[in-house]
């Protein structure tokens, strides 16, 4: 195994590194990154998607490439512009209700995002759950008009029933991220009727195949996102759109471009708005330069053993017993 520390160019969910765990197994390499603040618990589906990578493999795809989207932190308009216009997508996601960034500032970024793309692209806008009804409802027409039309708002607030309101109140399509990845059953959520589409993600659903029952049993169209993984998880992203039986939308996938480098040569970054979709994990060679130093690579083995325990314990079902 092999525990890595991969600076951000820009600050993104308040990280400015990021960190985790490379797992070799029969099948190849899985990824076991969760955040910083997720407990031990809510990290055991991220252990079970890197041992479904490593040991287990994928479903056979019925794709072999992914239209992917840009993401735009939160930068300038001008930073903006240069990274969308620099990424060849044309599909651009803004993070926007950030703490640092006012309703002006995102619309001013939005809009520089449009000049980037031109009329063809689409733009989706994510708020990570930031607005209550009221302000999800005002600050959805602006951000549409100031986009000229967005694709999607993902997570505007953070309950379904919020998000089932706001649909009502708007003209532009909800997209539920958080609502599913969060859910104590991410296979019960009655998210029809709060949203137009769903956002799923292979490591807190807890692998590619039950990413695959979550989508099913959610009856919406899905945009499978990542959570900021080096080539190793994205590959399992990947993995999953080159599965799902329809695929309308751009994928979250193209993320590789927040990362100042990888552990592989064969990079997972778009060409063309398109990745490719792996049979297998690419296999790490870069990683050497990118270790972690010994207090964050102890850390890292001493979290692993602990969700290893809480998967061992039963608390998350192995890939296995999910097919
Ligand atoms: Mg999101």
């Amino acid at each position: 195994m092999i525990v890595y520390a991969v600076p951000l160019h820009n600050r993104f969910r308040g990280i400015t590194v990021r960190e985790g765990v490379l797992l070799r197994g029969a099948a190849g390499w899985g990824e076991f990154c969760p955040f910083a603040d997720y407990s031990d618990e809510e990290s055991a589906p991220w252990l079970a998607a890197a041992v479904e990578a490593s040991e287990h493999g994928w479903p056979e795809p019925v794709r072999d490439r992914v239209a992917v989207n840009t993401t735009v932190p939160v930068v300038s308009p001008e930073r903006a512009h240069e990274l969308v216009a620099a990424s060849g997508c044309h599909t651009a996601k803004v993070k926007v209700a950030d703490p640092g960034s006012s309703l002006v500032d995102d619309c001013e970024r939005v809009a520089a995002v449009r000049s980037a793309l031109g009329d063809g692209g689409a733009i989706r806008v994510d708020a990570n759950m930031a607005w209550d009804v009221d302000t999800a409802v005002r600050a959805i027409g602006e951000l549409d008009r100031a986009a000229g039309g967005l694709e999607y708002v993902e997570q505007p607030c953070p309950s379904l029933a919020e998000l089932a309101s706001v649909r009502r109140r708007v003209d532009v399509r909800i997209a539920a991220d958080e609502s599913i990845r969060r859910a104590d059953d991410p296979l019960k959520v009655a998210v029809a009727g709060a949203a137009d589409i769903a956002v799923i993600k292979v490591a807190p659903l807890g692998g590619v195949r039950r990413a695959l029952a979550v989508a099913e049993a959610c009856g919406l169209p899905c945009v499978v996102s990542s959570a900021v993984e080096t080539s190793v998880g994205l590959a399992a992203g990947l993995a999953l759109a080159g599965a799902l039986p329809s695929l309308e939308f751009a994928c979250g996938l193209g993320t590789m471009s927040l990362l100042t480098t990888d552990v592989t040569s064969s990079s997972l970054s778009p060409v063309d708005g398109h990745l490719p979709v792996p049979r297998t994990a690419p296999e790490p060679d870069l990683a050497a330069a990118v270790t972690a130093d010994e207090r964050t690579r102890l850390a890292w083995e001493d979290r692993l053993a602990r969700v290893r325990r809480v998967c061992e314990q039963g608390a998350f079902a192995r890939p296995e017993a999910q097919r």
